[in-house]
């Protein structure tokens, strides 16, 4: 398998108060997910007392970024905005090489996090309050947004160039101050990305990187007392610690987008191509290794037969390869923990008395016996509320055909998980979507199309496991805020609401 580029081995650092820290203690490596024996580099390993500096530096950094006109920050997004627009083939390389994402998804990932640069700017100018009329002729009543202080940006390696964007855009234009904490699997696009923040010319300490494992600095960052607001994306375990560590904490709020079972439903007047195309796309982009990938298709019985006969021509010629060949369709999982994570959920599925269609297992051959590789698996199941493999995420290539009678069915198996993040409906028929749309629980919903494949400037967050109810992306401003009421009188005398007397001689 060749690379597009010769292999050299990267350097991490931290950066904190405006300065690069080298390695001065423990160190941890990075491979490259598609020939693990390829070393891609090599970084410090933060612990508590890298986070406190961090946190210090955020905390120090804040109130000089606060007092900076809002517009003014916007502006250092237009700088960053034309840097990124510089460098993304340069940036989706490394992202490709380090993740496993194939270049065509890298590169728009990097677009992702592009537009989210653009949407924070244009947002500068845009109002962040309303004025509101008083019951008292001469109050002015204004709601007014405040940033709430230091953000802990704690980012997953499945979108680790456009999610930490989603959060550090809005928490800085905002007026916050950041301390980033990249996933391990994912240093590097994380560095790249600080560089591009330095070389907008940020101010020391608004924006502050750490690098290391979750227990070691996402856990002492997200529970720091000077930290305010925790803006995690990741898994559902750690997510639900970050919710307990907020709540126990008097000030600090969070934002928490965790995992999914997503689906995509298949009514029985779909497009028969047209739904094969979204489920294939929703189940099997990046291996499965989206937050919305679909490990359901929830299909209607009379279109069963047809619909598995189209998908399975599609799945099985499917390639997963080296993210720099253009004929790959997907790439590897990003570990060795992926990859056991799946094989035990295909076995399950096996255990639960699925009918398997399509079972390729590890990839072995030559060319991928060296990475991470995995082959879709794809199984008919009778819907069972106590079928582990229907309501739990796998996060790899491992789908679940389910076929329903009619639509009150569907929405009970789509709801019957403990998400509710990604949601399609392949359907001709405008009065069945809108029963989808109001009865099923999700964050994003789709009518023909993938449930993956989102655009920043609307919110993105999911219900029940999947989130906290406070998106990220163009809706990160409300988490990264808080809203205050203030109240101006313009006459000489003070006249009280609801009627209350404002007389002191009595
Ligand atoms: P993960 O939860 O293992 O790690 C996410 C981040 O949390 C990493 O930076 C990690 O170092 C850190 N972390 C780990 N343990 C921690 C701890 N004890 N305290 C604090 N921080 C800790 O998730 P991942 O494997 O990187 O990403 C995959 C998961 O993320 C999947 O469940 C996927 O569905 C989810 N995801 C959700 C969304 C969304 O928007 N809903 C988007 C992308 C990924």
């Amino acid at each position: 398998m060749a690379t597009a580029f010769a292999t050299t081995t990267w350097t991490g650092r931290h950066y904190i108060d405006g300065a690069w820290h080298d390695a001065s203690g423990a160190t941890f490596e990075n491979r490259n997910p598609a020939r693990t024996s390829e070393l891609l580099g090599v970084y410090p390993r933060g612990d508590r007392s890298t986070v406190a500096a961090a946190v210090g530096a955020a905390r120090e950094a804040f109130i000089p970024w606060r007092r900076t006109s809002r517009i003014r920050r916007g502006e250092y997004f237009d700088r960053l905005a034309r840097l990124i627009q510089r460098d993304t083939d340069a940036l989706a390389a490394v992202l490709a090489r380090e993740s496993g994402k194939i270049l065509n998804e890298a590169r728009a990932e990097v677009i992702e996090g592009l537009h989210m640069v653009q949407y924070v700017c244009g947002t500068a100018r845009q109002p962040y309050g309303t004025v509101i009329a008083s019951e008292i002729a001469d109050k002015d009543l204004y709601e007014r947004r405040k940033p709430r202080g230091v953000v802990a940006v704690v980012t997953p390696w499945n979108f680790p160039f456009a999610v930490p964007l989603w959060m550090l855009g809005p928490s800085l234009l905002e007026g916050n101050t950041v301390v980033f904490k990249p996933s391990e699997e994912t240093p590097e696009i994380g560095q790249r990305l600080m560089e591009l923040f330095i070389e907008a010319g940020f101010p020391a300490g608004t924006i502050n990187l750490v690098h290391g494992h979750g227990e070691e600095v996402g856990e002492p960052l997200a529970r720091h007392a000077e930290v305010d607001v925790v803006a995690f994306t990741g898994s559902y375990h750690v997510g639900s610690m970050i919710r307990r560590w907020a709540a126990e904490a008097d000030h600090k709020t969070c934002a928490c987008e965790m995992g999914s079972k997503s689906a995509v439903i298949v009514c029985d007047d779909a497009r028969l191509d047209l739904a094969c195309d979204a489920v294939t796309l929703s189940a099997f982009k990046t291996s499965g290794q989206r937050c919305v990938s679909a490990g359901r298709a929830i299909v209607h019985r009379k279109l069963l037969a047809p619909f598995i006969d189209g998908l399975l021509s599609r799945v099985s010629s499917l390639r997963f390869g080296d993210p720099f060949d253009p004929a790959s369709f997907a790439g590897p999982l990003v570990n060795l923990g992926g990859v056991e994570k799946v094989e035990a959920y295909n076995q399950l599925a096996k255990d639960e008395g699925a009918k398997i269609l399509l079972d390729g297992g590890r990839a072995k051959d030559a060319n991928r016996a060296d990475g991470y590789f995995m082959t879709p698996f794809v199984y008919q199941q009778e819907h069972r509320p106590d079928a582990r493999t229907l309501r739990e995420e796998v996060f790899g290539p491992h789908l679940a055909v389910i076929p329903f009678d009619d639509e009150e069915q569907a929405i009970r198996i789509y709801n019957d998980t403990p998400y509710g993040l990604s949601m399609a409906v392949i359907t001709e028929d405008y009065r069945r979507w809108r029963i989808f749309r109001d009865e099923c629980d999700y964050g994003m919903g789709y009518v023909n199309l993938p449930c993956i494949g989102a655009e920043v400037h609307l919110p993105f967050g999911g219900v029940k496991r999947s989130g906290n109810g406070q998106p990220s992306a163009a809706a990160l401003v409300d988490a990264v805020t808080h809203r205050t009421a203030f109240t101006v009188n313009h006459a000489t005398n003070i006249v009280m609401a609801q009627g209350m007397s404002a007389d002191v001689r009595k």
